[in-house]
């Protein structure tokens, strides 16, 4: 594959959070027994007349600030029509002329380097519902469940130049629309999906080739292993002087290649019309700005100002930004902490496996917690016993601390009786210890810690138990 490179574009679909579908008041929510989240309007009975989702409208919009992207103000939606059996109006509703979000861009990284990649377009629009082939009886069933639920298809620019970038661009993508809680971007339930676009382009020549779609991918880890087959499947047409066709594809998971599924649909095989039983929507700018102000700063920006100002990792950060919620929790425990690398590590490998974001103290205890241990003044065990404490009881960092004796113990004459009695319930390496098996002092130190409850400060432990033996053989 010397002298190629790969070009990709990718098609997201994302099922919006709202609680009702996209035209009628059916729930929106996954799953369900089959065919008892319908009504008229999304089985696309003869006469029956959608009403447009109000709360769509607002998350679509809010993906389309998220990501950098202009909001239409005055927009209408089309028919796109196909026959499919689990789109029973016989088309869907999409837009194609006024899409909501035009031009945005979302930053990656990949490959250790940043980079911006377009957004074309956000439109919003319903699904479909869902197949059910039955082997056993070779029988296919449809559930309509699905049918109506509000989607936005996120259009990339053709930007990524490899598998790398363009499962970065995909994560970049879940993490904004679970961050907002426009969607909870559940690849293994569907509400992420991608279609990625990819073609090959001759180095130096500026040109990419024909492209092919893989429709339907849903994992990230699919999208690099079908981006790689279809690359190279590319490359191997081209090199033996053949002509890639513009086709759909997919991706088959068990032979790791992708394989045709038909001739790829242009616009013109749809027969776009107008949707004449929505009216035209219009946004007004203070609707827009309240929008923007619900933005806030987008995780990505969080992450480089928490690289910047308190040397957060790029991994940790992403864990951290999982919701909005938690990004808020950490930013104000970070900012009234004394060393935020620990409180990082807490955060991480703490809190969010305990409660994720719904921790239930407030953030200042988490800093001083962390300002504890930074001191010395809990041990690592000490300072996770604290957390689950403080969840547990609502009892201050110090008091909670203070009552379940995690302080460290640093007093050297309390350690020093605890090395006595350690020497004494443990005579034999006491014994060893004084004829010179300097080794048996770990069995002493190990003694006080026990007696301690693992609140002695191992160091301490160390040097008083040293000082012990040599006062003794004087
Ligand atoms: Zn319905």
């Amino acid at each position: 594959m010397e002298g190629f490179i790969p070009v990709i574009g990718i098609e997201i679909h994302v099922e919006l959070k709202t609680g009702s579908k996209a035209f009628c008041s059916c729930s929106a929510g996954y799953g369900g027994e089959p065919n008892t989240r319908c009504c008229p309007v999304c089985l696309g009975m003869p006469g029956a007349l959608p009403m447009l989702n109000g709360e769509a409208v607002r998350l679509a919009a809010l993906a389309a600030v998220a990501t950098g992207c202009t909001v239409e103000k005055r927009f209408h939606f089309d028919r796109k029509n196909y026959f499919y059996p689990d789109l029973p109006k016989g088309y869907q509703i999409s837009q194609r002329d006024t899409p909501i979000g035009r031009d945005g861009a979302v930053r990656i990284t990949a490959d250790g380097a940043e980079k911006d990649i377009r957004i074309e377009r956000i439109q919003l629009e319903e699904d479909a519902g869902k197949l059910i082939h039955r082997p056993e009886d070779g029988l296919t069933l449809i559930d309509f469940n699905r049918c109506g639920v509000p989607l936005i298809e996120i259009v990339s620019g053709p930007d990524m130049r490899s598998a790398a970038e363009a499962v970065a661009y995909v994560a970049e993508i879940r993490r904004i629309m679970r961050f907002y809680g426009i969607s909870d971007c559940k690849m293994n339930e569907g509400s992420l999906r991608c279609d990625v676009n990819v073609s090959v382009m001759r180095e130096g020549s500026g040109v990419p080739g024909t492209r092919c779609e893989i429709k339907n991918i849903n994992s990230l880890s699919f999208t690099a292993k079908a981006i790689e087959a279809e690359f190279e499947r590319q490359c191997g047409i081209i090199s033996r002087g053949g002509t890639v066709i513009m086709e759909t594809r997919r991706f088959n998971e068990d032979t790791g290649k992708t394989e045709r599924m038909r001739d790829k649909e242009t616009a013109l095989d749809y027969r776009f019309i107008r949707e004449a039983d929505i009216p035209d929507v219009t946004l007004d700018d203070s609707y827009i700005d309240e929008l923007r102000r619900e933005t806030g700063r987008t995780p990505a920006r969080r992450m480089r100002e928490w690289r910047d100002r308190w040397g957060v990792r790029e991994d940790d950060a992403s864990l951290i930004c999982f919701s909005r919620e938690m990004a808020d929790y950490f930013e104000r425990a970070a900012g009234g902490c004394a060393d935020p690398r620990v409180l990082t590590s807490l955060t991480v490998g703490t809190v969010i496996p305990e409660y994720g974001d719904a921790t239930p103290f407030p953030p200042e205890y988490l800093s001083r917690a962390a300002d504890l241990f930074a001191s010395g003044k809990v041990t690592s065990t000490a300072v996770k016993k604290l957390i689950k404490i403080m969840g547990d009881t609502g009892l201050d960092p110090d008091a909670a601390a203070e009552k379940n004796g995690l302080l460290t113990l640093t007093d050297r004459e309390e350690i020093r009786a605890l090395v006595r009695r350690a020497a004494e319930n443990d005579p034999r390496s006491a014994a060893d210890v004084r004829r010179g098996k300097t080794k048996a002092k770990a069995a002493i130190v190990g003694g006080v810690m026990r007696l301690s409850r693992g609140a002695a400060d191992p160091r301490i432990a160390a040097e008083e138990v040293d000082a012990f033996f040599a006062e003794d053989g004087d």
